[in-house]
């Protein structure tokens, strides 16, 4: 998943902290072996599933989909591997409502017996089935109810064309289980089959081989023969396209979006070879990327084969393709090696943030890559004083412990740039040549397996740093709070410049004003909006001070128009500055982006502005909100109205 968050994660932290969920699973240990299939014995305080007796090899599924009553009726069918005398074998269910249980291959099913157990915050009810020595396949039945927080159904009004509904999954990172009956551990790898049947007039697509035209019968078959951790099954539906891009990767899109989405994502080819010069092939054959209706709550989800991706990437300059570049690097870290278990998250978003700006430096340039890469520091160092102000100097260890938290808690700026700086200081260290062999024999050594950050530490001392002789301070990057001292600091003039062209508007300069001619040169024209990059001018909204004039902000407006401008990251800087400022004028913009996208990383922060703002702006946005929130997924819902503090 791409970085959703500023500030804003940290203050929902603690009313997610859930004191009684007394787990009887400890942490990793990290002592076991990886393997093939993953780290099965890893104990996860996520997930019910007893993996270390017995595990899900593949799952067939059987999935009907149906919009009149907004649900699907599935069958699971497990394939399974004892690895130890058992009994019984436990699944995670959150949400579906299970109809039967059989053992045995299709066609020769026997009923078995089976028990829910008691709810658990955030994690659900294990599901435990009868089976004995020989079970080799488990079948179960159900259907989904209105608790599948993975899945988001819209009505035909929420998309772009207007007339087909549309249905999408979000799996990460324990949801999965709320749509399909799974051992929801990331630590066991599954490969996958399904046949799903959608309307006809509907294309269906999943984590899988996808076909690239509507089916006459509304029925498509789906193959990942690539072993995956279940948050990476998914699904979507609706009324669908497909553009090519290059040999093995495109776009698919409705088709009011799909052009958009094709001229956005051209470079798309490009990025998959500068990824592969650097850390080896591809190994997931083809890459596509989707791009969802506007309710998507993140930039983008790294499906295997199917990047989902939210259209306020098609910000009309192709200014946000860094989300691309960063779900492409997924299919390195995170897909190919994942984390075993949510405590060591850093490990799949760490890398990938680092992977990101490698690939971003391979197609624009050093000088990008070291704004992309500070304008994330940044944003570290927000959330890093918040943590440490609100007594949680634990959460800013790149080793988590969530044990009786949602794991959600961990979608931190810790561990996608604490992670990515940690891996940036040792590069500076061991040097960019030697970091980039390690770093392939890293991807190679454990594809598709699972790692926990123990396992990593040991890998690193003995790939990395014994062999080069080099000291690092390995544990206190992994292990303590904050930020270490030898962390590498990233300078860029540009972003120096722009830095300073803010500080002269904000001393009350008229930075508008056109230039002198110097004698022998040309004019030098007036300041314009197109003289820097988004990113350049998302630096300067940052370094204004955090409260203005509400006339020189519409200074600002009438020189530069940035109210009215598509690109999304801007946007939402300007509208948060204008609001903390009682600058009213973009009121019906701000209202605009709250109604039409439901990208957590946008809405979240302005509402939490006009929370802190409170008064007049709070009961404007309120009312905003109940209109809006219809409009929102599940996941981004939870967490508006906690901010709000607001009860439907
Ligand atoms: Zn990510």
């Amino acid at each position: 998943m791409n970085k959703f968050s500023f500030i804003t994660v940290i203050t929902t932290i603690s009313l997610f902290f859930f004191a009684s969920c007394d787990s009887t699973k400890g942490s990793t240990d990290g002592d076991n072996q990886a393997d093939v299939t993953g780290n099965v014995s890893i104990e996860d305080a996520h997930s019910f599933s007893n993996t270390n007796q017995i595990r899900t090899t593949h799952i067939d599924l059987e999935l009907d989909v149906n919009f009149d009553n907004k649900t699907i009726y599935g069958v699971a069918r497990h394939t399974m591997e004892h690895l130890k005398d058992t009994d019984t074998a436990i699944f995670d269910i959150n949400g579906p409502e299970i109809q039967k249980v059989t053992l045995g291959k299709k066609g020769h099913e026997k009923e078995t017996d089976f028990i829910i157990g008691t709810k658990k915050e955030f994690i659900g009810q294990p599901l435990s089935i009868k089976i004995d020595k020989n079970t080799q396949y488990i079948n179960i039945y159900y259907k989904t109810t209105e608790d599948a927080g993975a899945l988001d159904w819209l009505d035909p009004s929420l998309t772009a064309g207007k007339k087909h509904p549309y249905l999408y999954t979000q799996g990460q990172a324990i949801l999965t289980r709320t749509w399909i009956p799974v051992q929801g551990t990331p630590a066991n790898r599954i490969t996958y089959s399904a046949d799903v049947t959608v309307p006809k007039d509907l294309m269906a697509l999943m984590s899988a081989s996808n076909p690239k035209k509507r089916s006459e019968d509304g029925k498509y078959h789906f193959e990942m023969r690539q072993p995956i951790p279940v948050y990476l099954i998914a699904l979507a539906v609706g009324n669908l396209e497909y553009r090519s891009l290059g040999k093995n990767c495109g776009v698919y899109s409705e088709p009011e979006m799909v052009g958009k989405a094709a001229w956005e994502f051209v470079d798309l080819n490009k990025m998959i070879t500068a990824a592969e010069s650097l850390y080896g092939p591809y190994k997931w054959d083809q890459y596509d990327v989707i791009v969802l209706p506007y309710s998507f709550p993140f930039g983008g989800m790294e499906n295997p084969r199917l990047t989902f991706a939210s259209p306020t990437l098609l910000a009309g300059d192709r200014s946000a393709v860094s989300v691309i570049a960063h779900e492409l690097a997924h299919s390195w870290s995170g897909n190919l090696v994942t984390n075993a278990t949510w405590d060591d998250f850093w490990l799949n978003e760490g890398f990938t943030v680092y992977f990101e700006n490698r690939i971003m430096e391979e197609l624009y340039g050093k000088e990008t890559a070291d704004m992309l890469a500070l304008i994330e520091f940044q944003e570290l160092e927000v959330e890093l004083d918040e943590f440490m102000k609100n007594g949680q100097e634990e959460d800013t260890h790149l080793k988590l412990s969530l044990n009786g938290r949602n794991p959600d808690d961990g979608m931190t700026d810790i561990a996608y740039v604490k992670g990515a700086f940690f891996l940036k200081t040792l590069e500076r260290d061991f040097g960019r040549r030697r970091f980039d062999k390690f770093l392939k024999g890293y991807f190679e050594d454990h594809q598709f397996q699972t790692l926990t950050t123990e396992q990593f530490k040991k890998y690193l001392i003995e790939k990395l740093i014994k062999p080069n002789n080099i000291k690092f301070n390995v544990d206190a990057w992994l292990y303590e709070p904050g930020l270490p001292k030898n962390c590498i600091s990233i300078t860029s003039p540009r972003f120096e410049k722009i830095q300073d062209l803010a500080d002269q508007f904000a001393a009350g300069k008229d930075i508008f004003k056109q230039p002198k001619k110097k004698k022998g040169k040309k004019r030098e024209p007036a300041l314009a909006r197109d003289q820097y990059t988004p990113q350049e001018w998302q630096v300067f909204i940052r370094q204004l001070p955090k409260k203005m004039d509400p006339a020189r902000l519409a200074l600002i407006d009438e020189k530069l128009d940035f109210k009215n401008w598509g690109n999304a990251e801007v946007a939402t800087e300007w509208f948060c500055l204008s609001i903390r400022s009682g600058y009213k004028d973009p009121r019906p913009q701000i209202k605009k982006m709250l109604m039409k996208t439901g990208r957590r990383k946008f809405i979240w922060p302005i509402y939490e502005e006009f929370y802190a703002a409170k008064g007049e702006d709070l009961q404007w946005a309120l009312a905003v909100y109940k209109e809006a929130r219809k409009n929102y997924h599940p996941v981004a819902v939870g967490s508006m109205d906690e901010t709000l503090h607001y009860k439907p």
